[in-house]
């Protein structure tokens, strides 16, 4: 059938080696039980330093449907993300990890509210498997906290498995901020939402390539660009301290003029204040920092990242990925 509409399956590996083959083996056999589409599956390559770029040549030899893309360098799952964005021409995209958490039989009935009409149907959590307590819990109230601050609505518990339409591929692509973060990106960009409800396997091999650190990165690039209340919150952190302090002065005068004041020279509340003040200013300090930080990476205008080649032809022309 000659109508049949596009459908890639974008995958961002990073040092993948241990799970690739197992999870080609179960993408392509879910893939090849579903007729209503003309499928094709994506790698992105980003920057890799075991094997994974191999195993995706490899594969892109005996199979029709595979492609890839090899990024110059590692620029991080976000990055990598928009680079297969780029390269991709298809009707609706499937974003998937590498590491088989996301179980790839949930496409078909992404596909099937495609269909339907929907534009971004993603996969919800109900249970995370191989996870620690710490995570789950840091990770619930991260999202309360980031719902709370902004005005656009956060999909809490949904992971980065998700169909995205034409339309919103064109949306996304179209965005082009440094510090991404794809998940915030997708509820920002709206359409007809839809969330499928899975229980998340742990990782079927390999490891996995997030430690705290790089979560709160994450975590503060998610809340900085897509909100200044941080901003504002400093402002009235540092008028009620400020106000405080005034009134605090005030009684302290006042006290003194009676003639009711401390004999015992003020050290310790001296001390505290200064102690507070100084803690507030550097908060506020910080919050203003993260903000800056984000203009300085944005107003460089460099391109998000450099591909060396796909499928085997050397990229050279840049203008595309502006
Ligand atoms: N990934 C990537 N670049 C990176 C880190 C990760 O492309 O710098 C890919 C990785 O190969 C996997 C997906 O992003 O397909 C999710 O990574 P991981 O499983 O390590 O994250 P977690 O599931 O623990 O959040
Ligand atoms: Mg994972």
């Amino acid at each position: 059938m000659a109508d049949k509409k596009k459908i890639t399956i974008l995958v961002p590996c990073y040092n993948e080696e241990a799970v690739l083959k197992e999870f080609y083996g179960r993408v392509s056999s879910v893939i090849s039980d579903i007729k209503s589409g003309d499928f094709s599956i994506f790698f992105v390559n980003d920057g890799s330093s075991d094997r994974t770029l191999e195993i995706m040549k490899d594969l892109n030899k005996k199979d029709k449907r595979v492609h890839y893309l090899d990024l110059s360098r590692n620029y991080g799952k976000e990055i990598a993300v928009i680079a297969g964005i780029d390269y991709i021409d298809a009707d609706a995209m499937i974003l998937i990890d590498a590491d088989l958490q996301d179980p790839p039989e949930l496409i078909e009935k992404m596909i099937e509210y495609w269909q339907q009409g929907y534009d971004d149907i993603a996969a919800k959590r109900k249970s995370r498997a191989g996870e620690t307590f710490f995570k789950k819990w840091s990770s619930h109230m991260y999202y309360r906290i980031l719902q709370s601050v902004t005005r656009i609505s956060i999909q809490t518990d949904v992971g980065d498995f998700r169909l995205l339409s034409r339309q919103c591929i064109e949306a996304l692509k179209s965005m082009r901020e440094f510090e991404r973060y794809n998940k915030g990106l997708c509820s920002w960009i709206g359409f007809n939402k839809k969330e499928i409800l899975y229980d998340r396997d742990a990782r079927f091999a390999g490891e996995t390539k997030w430690n705290y650190f790089k979560l709160f990165n994450l975590a503060i690039d998610g809340i900085t660009s897509f909100t200044i209340v941080p901003l504002r919150l400093a402002t009235i952190m540092g008028l009620f301290t400020a106000l405080a302090a005034v009134i605090y002065m005030c009684v302290i005068v006042i006290k003194t003029i009676l003639g009711i004041g401390h004999t015992v020279p003020g050290y310790p509340s001296l001390i505290s204040a200064i102690l507070f003040i100084g803690g507030v200013q550097l908060f506020c300090m910080g919050i203003m920092g993260e903000y800056i930080g984000r203009i300085f990476t944005e107003s460089k205008g460099r391109p998000l990242y450099f591909a060396k080649e796909m499928d085997g032809k050397k990229i050279i022309d840049y203008t595309m990925i502006k």
